[in-house]
């Protein structure tokens, strides 16, 4: 974001952003990953990638005709005028008056605006009622013979197309991760299409849920052994499970959700933890607190999937340690449910208590 001042045209404005860029390098790293938790970009190794939500709010701002907040000029406008009031030649006042007038007037150019049903793109896949061609729009995926429609945005994450040629070709998707309840809390779940074809979230077996039926592992293959019970881990829809953990005999309880703290964990990493007893290095787990960290999922002595935490390096920015630097340091057992949103509150509030018995 240093570079952004680059993109400005006017010499006046890219000089004032020239020091600052967008933000400061103390804020900078916050913004990314407050854009990361928001969901308009994600990390990809060394890569930062827009989503399909980055992508549709630049898309109604331009339709809004608010074009201000697409580019950095608006910024390198304000270090200008910050700059200025620094140098005492523009008063704070008159500063703080464009801000409202600026502020009021882009509100009212959305409130007025309206957004057209503009073809986006074509899905591959076609329509799962009528065969019919399905095309995306701002708002829907939607077949053009007749009324099956799929909403883009639900529960404040949008699918991406892929996502949708997915659903309706295999009738599920995910576990996607990124959905809010309407508190807010995040929470992960599969997305099938019902007998009806709408769209519908999937959370699989629930814990203590005795109706579920038996469950055919047939055809899978298992990804290690059981660390409570020796019987074959397979995976599920929301969990990896051991073959023992269902109907008819219930006798083990081995189940570790396939998204712990709204990280997706890959077949790949379950493989190595049952066969070694730890993971590689975990990146992008998601605390209550909504702060990225890194640990090793473990085999705890109960035979539970439990968080090591990675050695913290020092950071250049003074911080005090507060009590989540310190949770963030202590090994904990952590139970993986499948209640995703129990789960998560369970999870942090475990990793808030001290030091508890070692993970194996
Ligand atoms: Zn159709
Ligand atoms: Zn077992």
């Amino acid at each position: 974001m240093e570079g952004a001042g680059k993109l400005v045209e006017d010499e006046e404005l890219r000089e004032a952003m020239s020091e600052k860029g967008l933000g400061t390098p103390a804020t900078r790293a916050q913004i990314i990953e407050g854009l990361i938790y928001e969901d308009y970009i994600h990390r990809s190794g060394r890569e930062l990638q827009p989503t399909p939500k980055a992508s549709s709010l630049l898309f109604a701002l331009r339709h809004f005709g608010v074009n201000e907040l697409c580019s950095p000029e608006l910024t390198g406008n304000w270090e200008f005028k910050l700059k200025q009031m620094e140098h005492g030649t523009l008063p704070r006042i008159e500063f703080m008056e464009h801000i409202v007038d600026l502020t009021r007037e882009m509100v009212s150019r959305i409130k007025r605006g309206d957004i057209p049903d503009t073809v986006f793109r074509t899905l591959k896949t076609p329509c799962p009622k009528c065969g019919g061609t399905v095309q995306e729009n701002y708002r829907k995926f939607k077949c053009q013979k007749c009324d099956f429609s799929i909403w883009k945005v639900v529960s404040s994450r949008e699918f991406a197309p892929e996502e949708i040629e997915t659903l309706i070709a295999k009738r599920s998707v995910g576990p996607l991760t990124g959905f809010r309840s309407r508190v807010g809390k995040p929470f992960a779940a599969m997305v099938r299409l019902t007998p009806e074809l709408r769209a519908e979230f999937d959370f699989g077996r629930q814990a203590g849920d005795d109706a579920a039926e038996k469950v055919d592992f047939s055809g899978l293959t298992p990804l290690g052994p059981c660390p409570k019970c020796g019987g074959r881990v397979f995976e599920q829809p929301m969990a990896y499970v051991c073959e023992n953990s269902v109907l008819p005999t219930r006798r083990c309880d081995f189940r570790s959700g396939r998204v712990i703290l709204q990280r997706p964990v890959e077949p790949e990493e379950i493989k190595k933890l049952l066969a070694t007893g730890k993971t590689d290095l975990l990146h992008r787990f998601i605390s209550r607190k909504g702060r990225p960290f890194s640990a090793f999922l473990v085999r705890a002595a109960d035979g539970n999937v439990g968080f090591e935490f990675a050695p913290r390096a020092v950071k250049s920015t003074p911080r005090s340690p507060g009590r989540n630097a310190q949770a963030e340091r202590t090994p904990t057992r952590a139970k993986t449910e499948s209640k995703p949103r129990t789960r998560a509150k369970r999870l942090a509030n475990r990793a808030r208590t001290p030091r508890n018995k070692q993970a194996a």
